[in-house]
């Protein structure tokens, strides 16, 4: 498919409405229609006297259908054009398709923060739902859950303050890959010869993250170990970097500190015992189904049974907040069995729920092997959950949007009252600055006008490892901003 963009510079935009119903696709993009394939879609702006006319056309496999509409020329700006263009192209390719996505053209990943920056501005509950369903064309229940998301985010937010930050620490390690995975987790065969090294420079730069936090009179409100699977690595590597973070930052007074245990089969009572003695308040058991038939499908190692088993032994310990990850629309899952998953999940009353939808990045092996088009029932999986966990007294608390998901569909944490993580919430508002360390931990550093400045650490842990010295001069950015 060629998209067309005759006399705008909409790029970005168009590709994101266009995949809303077209996704994972490559496209090519022209500026000429008479350098086209036969499948295509073009979007054209033009002033013509007091008017700004746009036109959008689709053409695909012979059936065509066009659209256009004007605004006046008098007080016309590039952005209120983007909007103009966006919609008229959203609409027309729901009536080519007869289809009409659900978070309507909110092509962002962060529909919540829309929300609470419309609360910030003084909208009331109606104004803001009219303005999702109205303007940007949101179902109504997509409305009702990201409205609801953001009534127990508010009085959680945090109010603005320089001198509080949040920690993440990133273990890119993982005992298999997942064939829907995408991040930067090398499996353990590959990359099991790195990890002391990776452990010795991640606590160098723990140190010099904490030399800058401690000089600078930096409050450490949240910390959040992730990764690829920080269980992933020995018990004595796990128990090195949570004690070289409490030596380097003054955790006295955080609020939340979370460890993504993750995957069962790399959880023992040694590991488990290290996270709760070095401090933990948090963690997940992830076990995305309970579908044994399904998690040998996505390649990941480890039963049922022993996510069961990992989630006793956390209990055992005393782990009181304790988050399970469910993945709707997994390759090979019925409804049937995704309900039964979170149906059982939900009978072990963990304080936290998420739900994700599966998403097919182009790195994932899943999307190589050419199964992207899969049909699946996520969306039925999705409601369901949505429907089961507010009936079973777990409240949305973040969410957020990722491209290439099936369906379009969002992610949602869910938390019994009280067990929110601050730190999921933090990072999708991006009102508190966040330290990374760790390879690919990218640190977001958010001032007072809430603008972002990004310093990201190299991706793949050998060059976080080879190039550890150089990746330090970046800190100085981070030293400065404070
Ligand atoms: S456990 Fe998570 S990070 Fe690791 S391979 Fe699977 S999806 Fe990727």
């Amino acid at each position: 498919m060629t998209i067309i963009l005759n006399n705008n510079n909409y790029k970005y935009e168009t590709e994101a409405v266009v995949k809303l119903f077209i996704p994972a696709v490559r496209f090519n993009f022209l500026i000429d229609e008479r350098d086209a394939d036969d499948d295509v879609i073009m979007t054209r702006m033009k002033q013509c006297g007091a008017y700004v006319y746009f036109y959008a056309y689709i053409r695909e496999n012979g059936r065509v259908m066009r659209s256009s509409c004007k605004t006046e020329a008098e007080g016309f700006d590039l952005k209120n054009g983007e909007f103009l263009m966006c919609r008229l192209l959203f609409l027309l390719l729901c009536r080519f398709f007869d289809t009409k996505p659900r978070w309507g053209l909110l092509t962002g990943i962060r529909p919540v923060r829309k929300i609470n920056l419309l609360l910030q501005k003084g909208l009331t509950e109606s104004e803001i739902r009219k303005e999702f369903t109205e303007k940007y064309y949101v179902s109504d229940d997509k409305t009702d859950i990201a409205y609801r998301t953001a009534m127990v985010q508010q009085p959680l937010l945090p109010s603005f303050d320089k001198k509080t930050v949040s920690i993440y620490i990133s273990v890119p390690f993982c005992p298999t890959r997942c064939s829907y995975c995408s991040f930067v987790s090398h499996s353990m065969d590959s990359a099991f010869k790195l990890i002391p090294a990776y452990v010795k420079a991640l606590c160098r730069e723990l140190e010099i993250l904490g030399e800058i936090v401690n000089s600078k009179g930096l409050k450490i409100d949240t910390v959040y170990y992730g990764g690829g699977t920080p269980t992933s690595i020995s018990a004595e590597d796990l128990f090195r970097l949570m004690k070289k973070t409490s030596e380097c930052f003054d955790l006295s007074s955080i609020r939340e500190y979370n460890v993504e245990a993750g995957r069962a089969d790399t959880i023992t009572e040694e590991k488990l015992a290290v996270i709760k003695e070095m401090g933990a308040t948090r963690i997940s058991v992830n076990p995305q189904t309970l579908n044994n038939d399904v998690l040998r499908e996505i390649g990941r190692r480890g039963t049922a049974e022993e996510v069961l088993r990992a989630y006793e032994l956390a209990r055992k310990l005393g782990f009181d907040n304790i988050n399970m990850d469910l993945i709707a629309g997994l390759p090979t899952e019925s409804f049937e069995s995704f309900k039964n998953t979170l149906d059982r999940i939900i009978s072990l009353e963990p304080d936290g729920i998420t739900v994700h939808s599966l998403t097919l990045k182009r790195s994932a092996g899943l999307y190589r092997n050419g199964r992207e088009n899969i049909t699946n029932p996520a969306c039925e999986m999705v409601n369901y959950s949505i429907e089961q966990l507010t009936g079973h007294g777990y409240n949305p608390y973040y969410m957020y949007r990722q491209k290439n998901t099936v369906d379009n569909l969002e992610n949602i944490g869910y938390a019994r009252p009280g067990r929110e993580s601050l730190y999921n919430i933090y990072i999708m508002d991006e009102t508190q600055t966040i330290l990374g360390a760790g390879c690919a931990a990218s640190t977001k550093l958010v001032d007072e006008n809430n603008s972002i400045t990004r310093v990201m650490n190299y991706k793949f842990p050998y060059e976080y490892i080879n190039r550890f010295d150089e990746l330090m001069t970046k800190k100085d950015e981070i030293r400065n901003f404070f």
